[in-house]
């Protein structure tokens, strides 16, 4: 569900108006839903039911310390892929017990704080990574509990960049030499081959590829058990995708919870997902204001504040946001451009959209923008990243402040004597 809704003309978001928000916190700003980002993860949580699992929302997605709180006060894990979202998931209080690490170049370093702080899981990437973790953790005189993350072979039909489960991806294990890799493995005294973990990729709009991965990875499970293995643990990994375009049909959580729990039912597996997108992803807009109109070329133009280095996603992955005026004019529609103001060719939000027509001053909200919006910004064009908002319970505020130009040379400037 999305949270937003238009009200006298006016959008809001869950009952708060967005334009107020974008008065008083400026523009551009990130704006996220406390209630969507809670019902997405419940909706995963009831699916499961009684079946014992684990949600490890993917901090990737979006890593604001408010989110992250909310999700852990809820009761969610956490996947992580660096040693500075432990770091994250540690300030917001998350239980390193449900903390599954994932990635294909842990280093040493990461590897260390997070056996310093008790992770759950390793979901290794390779046989190096297996041999690093276990001398890592003999010297700690510590177990480490391992999942092989396992590359399933199937094509999971989304953007290319955001597509990891053929062999061809730097992802995982291919899955035919797994069992061979779980048997040199047992030789590392200091780990626990308790997990096969495995995700095929993201945005993935049938749910038919994710099943057809969690079957062979079950496959796999069922012959390692045969062998001898102690699995106690499948990962299905993240990858949900969600409804960006009106005509889209984003998968239901609960069918996919349910189909993979009918595939687990009397296995006595403790199931895992990894869900980021899914969560968040409908729970955020982008608000910008209009700067200017141009038209060039024969081509409609709207000059926004906000830019590429705050939403990347349209010039990375030709993504596409629905974007829409906060406030309802009644004004004709024109096909435009919705660009900002850096200098790139690439740097747009919006390519030959329908808009109602919208005039310098104007509020717009890029919608869908709550996965991998802010987490990918960047301060090109010495372009401070934006101020963060969370409406909660009717009210909001700002979670992250706007950067100042003093955040930009921090580091740079000599220490002063
Ligand atoms: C990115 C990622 C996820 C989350 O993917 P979504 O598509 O956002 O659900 C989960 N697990 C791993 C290992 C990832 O790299």
């Amino acid at each position: 569900m999305r949270p937003v809704a238009c009200h006298n003309h006016n959008l809001t978001m869950d009952g708060v108006d967005l334009s107020a928000i974008a008065a008083k916190a400026g523009t551009p700003c990130y704006v996220y839903s406390a209630a969507t980002i809670l019902e997405n993860f419940r909706a995963y949580d009831v699916a499961f039911g009684d079946t014992p699992h684990t949600i490890c929302y993917a901090v990737k997605a979006n890593g604001n310390l408010a989110l992250l709180r909310l999700l852990a006060q809820a009761g969610s894990g956490f996947d992580i892929v660096s040693g500075g979202e432990l770091f994250r998931v540690l300030k917001a209080g998350g239980d390193p017990a449900k903390v599954v690490f994932s990635g294909v170049g842990k280093t040493a370093a990461e590897v260390e704080e997070a056996l310093a702080a008790g992770v759950g899981y390793f979901n290794c990437e390779s046989e190096p990574e297996l041999a690093l973790i276990d001398s890592l953790a003999a010297r700690r005189g510590a177990n480490a509990r391992v999942a092989l993350r396992v590359n399933p072979d199937v094509e999971a039909d989304t953007h290319a960049h955001i597509s990891t489960g053929r062999l061809a991806h730097k992802f995982g294990v291919d899955i035919g030499e797994a069992e061979a890799v779980y048997v040199r493995a047992r030789r590392h005294e200091n780990l626990s081959l308790e997990g096969v973990s495995c995700h095929i990729g993201s945005n993935v709009m049938q749910p038919g590829a994710l099943m057809e991965a969690a079957d062979r990875v079950l496959d796999l499970v069922a012959r390692l058990r045969a062998q001898g293995f102690h699995i106690r643990n499948v990962d299905f990994g993240g990858g949900l995708g969600v409804q960006y375009r009106p005509e889209d049909a984003a998968p239901a959580i609960g069918e996919y919870i349910g189909a993979l729990r009918s595939r687990i039912e009397g296995t006595d597996l403790h199931a895992m997902v990894e869900p980021g997108r899914s969560i968040v992803g409908a729970a955020g807009v982008l608000l910008a204001r209009v700067l200017y109109r141009k038209n060039t070329g024969g081509k409609e133009f709207v000059i926004v504040d906000a830019a590429m280095t705050d939403q990347i996603r349209p010039a990375l992955y030709d993504a596409y946001h629905e974007v829409l005026p906060l406030r309802q004019s009644g004004r004709g529609k024109l096909t435009v451009d919705v660009v900002g103001p850096v200098c790139e060719t690439g740097d747009f939000l919006a390519r030959g959209r329908e808009l109602a027509e919208v005039l310098p001053g104007d509020l717009l909200a890029v919608c869908t923008a709550g996965a991998y919006g802010f987490v990918q910004a960047s301060t090109y064009n010495a372009r401070p990243r934006v101020a963060e908002v969370l409406v909660e319970n009717g009210c909001w505020r700002v979670v992250r402040k706007r950067e100042t130009y003093a955040d930009l040379i921090r580091g740079e400037e000599p220490e002063k004597e």
